[in-house]
């Protein structure tokens, strides 16, 4: 299918046309119709496949003229994704006269009052804060037609639940409710039931499958040896732009002083940064001023940043679903993109954890020309004989350091 022949308004292929898509991806395509038919879709397709588009162009055109009172209602879990989403529907929207607005925490009040009380058509939101309009009375839910859960199983989590419950508690009865991740869990309908009518489940790629533009494997290493592997693999492999997650606040601060120390330009995203520093790492690393952007999960999902071409997992995330997630900031949009995992003994637990989600082994790699010591994780039986792995490694290599081209922008 084209985009001219999924039922677009002509104001949103003007927008689509401007953005140079060309073609709809899997899941823009099976579900664009859907929506514009009016279900309910609970949405599964792998990072960086144009799920945001896959909800906004639908529901954009659907929406038609402007009414100035919220009729969408998008929430994310995070403020950087809030404001991703919100920038995609003023890049959408564009040729018509529909307007957008945006609601996080971590800032002030006062301009997001303003732009409510301006009237939206479609308001893009954290949580935590829209309650807070809504307690305030700065903003109605009564004429909500579209609700968005964007990254749903998180929307849907013990950590958000109760919120999304009372924000959609206000919304009519009478909408249509769209859930979309890269990992969604088999028990999501039973999870959703009290959200949805009748939803019509659109699963594209392997269930809770990284993206097959990612190469992703495990680094092996001694923990004492961590951080030498990590500034070795820095030195070896030719990359572009790195995201390096952590597990927590502290780890991802201390990871970003030993990067500096190194010479690295490094900048750091975690919850306990006020939203001026986060905007400001995200905005550098953007821009390419920063060649590393250290995060917690907070920065795991949803991210779209071009030309990151590799995601260091420096800990093992602690949830298997945020593997897929973390992993999924590169190799986006048909881009390529290598994610390594650096492994200690103690992490062996998660890392199996992670095999079985994604029903898949991780292969196992060392690097070249890196003078490791003994680690008891060599031993492990799934390595492989030694010389299979050294074969292995070397082969590998090449493959990395002198790989493909990635596609610029
Ligand atoms: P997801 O939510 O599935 O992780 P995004 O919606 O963030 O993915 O989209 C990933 C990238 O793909 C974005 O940069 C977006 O502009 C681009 N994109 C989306 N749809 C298309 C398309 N049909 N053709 C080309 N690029 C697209
Ligand atoms: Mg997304």
């Amino acid at each position: 299918m084209t985009f001219q022949e999924l039922g677009l308004r002509p104001s949103i292929l003007e927008a689509v046309e401007a953005l140079g898509y060309v073609e709809p991806t899997p899941i823009q395509d099976k579900a664009i119709p859907l929506v514009l038919e009016g279900r309910d879709i609970i949405g599964s397709a792998q990072t960086g496949t144009g799920k945001t588009a896959a909800f906004s162009l639908p529901i954009l055109s659907k929406l038609a003229t402007p009414e100035r009172s919220p009729r969408c209602l998008v929430l994310e879990p995070t403020r950087e994704l809030a404001q991703q989403t919100y920038d995609n529907f003023l890049k959408f929207s564009r040729f018509t006269k529909l307007r957008a607005g945006i609601v996080y925490g971590g800032v002030g009040y006062g301009a997001q009052r303003e732009t409510l009380q301006r009237g939206v058509d479609v308001l893009v939101a954290t949580p935590g804060r829209l309650l807070d309009h809504i307690g305030q009375g700065t903003v109605r839910m009564d004429r909500i037609q579209f609700v968005v859960l964007d990254e749903a199983d998180r929307m849907l989590d013990m950590g958000f639940l109760p919120d999304v419950k009372r924000i959609l508690m206000r919304c009519p009865k009478k909408r249509q409710t769209l859930l979309f991740s890269a990992t969604i869990p088999p028990a999501i309908e039973s999870l959703s039931s009290w959200a949805l009518v009748n939803p019509a489940k659109i699963e594209i790629g392997a269930r809770r499958s990284p993206a097959d533009t990612i190469r992703h494997v495990l680094y092996p290493v001694a923990l004492a040896q961590k951080n030498d592997l990590l500034l070795a693999l820095l030195d070896k492999v030719q990359w572009e732009s790195v995201i390096l997650f952590c597990r927590t606040r502290r780890s991802a601060d201390q990871a970003a002083a030993f990067l500096k120390r190194h010479r690295h330009k490094a900048a750091v995203i975690h919850s306990d940064r006020t939203q001026r520093e986060r905007q400001q790492a995200l905005d550098g690393f953007k821009s390419g001023y920063y060649e590393v952007l250290v995060a917690t999960d907070v920065a795991a999902r949803g991210l779209d940043i071009a030309d990151v071409s590799h995601v260091i997992n420096y800990e093992v995330p602690e949830h298997p679903e945020d593997y897929v997630h973390r992993i999924g900031r590169t190799g986006r949009a048909q881009a390529t993109g290598d994610a390594f995992t650096l492994m200690t003994a103690g992490d062996a637990p998660h890392v199996q954890g992670i095999e079985r989600f994604i029903s898949r082994k991780i292969e196992r790699v060392r690097l070249e020309g890196f003078n490791y010591q003994y680690s008891a994780l060599f031993d492990e039986d799934r390595l492989g004989s030694l010389a299979d792995r050294k074969t292995r490694g070397v082969r590998l290599g090449k493959g990395y350091f002198f790989g493909p081209a990635r596609r610029r922008r």
